[in-house]
């Protein structure tokens, strides 16, 4: 247990200020993401240096497509979450209690630095890393210091404050956006639409932010739904990428698979607003990066990454600066 770095007593216990839920917890209680704990009037953060889950992944699985391209990054993960996603794809570490090992952040950054130099850094993903702040912000801060970049994979609701703290230290978010609309968030995962898209605001001016958004049938699939998210995050900054993710039956939801053709109409209404449109787990062409000027492909991910992207990342073909940060694995 760590005592936690947002909260401040309340008339009924303990009010927690990490994130938008603004849990009131009472003597011996936890709040709603189990992560944390009033006990004898301090709060604490159960799951300090609880590691559930670590691999040596490719950057692409966070989804991150211009964070430098075809480089692996150590994922960690812990358990907890601030939503209760219906169709949550990480259940058995958000939603229960998984086997953990304790891994220290002087650890983490020793294991990072001795998986060699194909690996840049960082990610704090799996399971929600808003819950697990205190670790995070311990390790992100070590991290830089050892000159490894930063990655979190994240729901996008913590408050103002804790992200601004932690900022600094992050190089690079993949934040889900849900949906689009406060009536799914509130009723599919128990969050809201306005925290999310101040995070992605936020982040947006400090470090490199992709968006993915799992597209449910029926639920968040509309036209109208897709084109006012595109709308908005052009509004943001129109080179961030969205990837829209194939959504498959899990946890709660049983509604079958979002149809091929719901994700194409997407990717078409998104490409009206933003530059890099992608789409998760249906593989093929579209998860290339194609030119947003002449449409020629800069980066081939169909089986491993090529790139034909000129030696200063820009186009071969019209010279278009494409808006990729870091060294590009595979350029010819
Ligand atoms: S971090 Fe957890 S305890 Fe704190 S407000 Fe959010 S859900 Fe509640």
């Amino acid at each position: 247990m760590r005592e936690a770095y947002y909260y401040r007593h309340h008339a009924q216990g303990i009010a927690c200020l990490l994130c938008p839920k603004g849990c009131i917890i009472g003597e011996g209680q936890t709040g709603f993401c189990r992560t944390r704990k009033n006990s004898g009037g301090k709060l604490y953060a159960l799951n300090y240096g609880a590691c559930s889950s670590y691999a040596l992944d490719a950057i692409e699985k966070k989804p991150l497509y211009h964070f430098y391209p075809g480089k692996r990054i150590l994922s960690l993960g812990t358990w907890g979450c601030n939503f209760a996603c219906q169709f949550c794809q990480n259940w058995q570490l958000a939603q229960a209690e998984p086997q953990t090992m304790e891994l220290s952040p002087d650890k983490a950054v020793a294991m990072a630095k001795q998986a060699g130099p194909e690996n840049i850094g960082i990610a704090y993903t799996y399971s929600e890393p808003s819950v697990w702040y205190e670790y995070v912000l311990d390790t992100t801060r070590q991290a830089h210091k050892a000159g490894l970049k930063n990655v979190l994979v994240t729901n996008g609701f913590i408050n103002t404050k804790p992200l601004e703290q932690i900022l600094p230290y992050v190089d690079a978010m993949n934040i889900d956006v849900k949906a689009f609309s406060d009536e799914y968030y509130r009723q599919i995962c128990a969050g809201r639409l306005e925290d999310v898209k101040h995070t992605v605001e936020q982040a947006s001016l400090y470090c490199h932010v992709e968006i993915t958004t799992l597209l449910v049938p029926g639920l968040n699939d509309s036209v109208t739904e897709v084109e006012s998210l595109a709308r908005w995050l052009g509004t943001v900054n129109s080179n961030i990428p969205l990837h829209f993710s194939r959504y498959f039956p899990n946890h709660r939801m049983v509604t079958p698979p979002t149809p091929l053709a719901t994700l194409e109409r997407s990717y078409r209404i998104a490409r009206n607003f933003l530059n890099y449109v992608y789409l998760g787990n249906v593989g093929g062409s579209y998860s290339n990066t194609y030119c947003p000027a002449c449409f020629t492909l800069v980066l081939d991910r169909t089986h491993q990454i090529t790139s034909h992207l000129t030696q200063t990342k820009k186009c071969p073909c019209c010279g278009r600066a494409i808006d990729i940060i870091g060294d590009v694995q595979g350029q010819a």
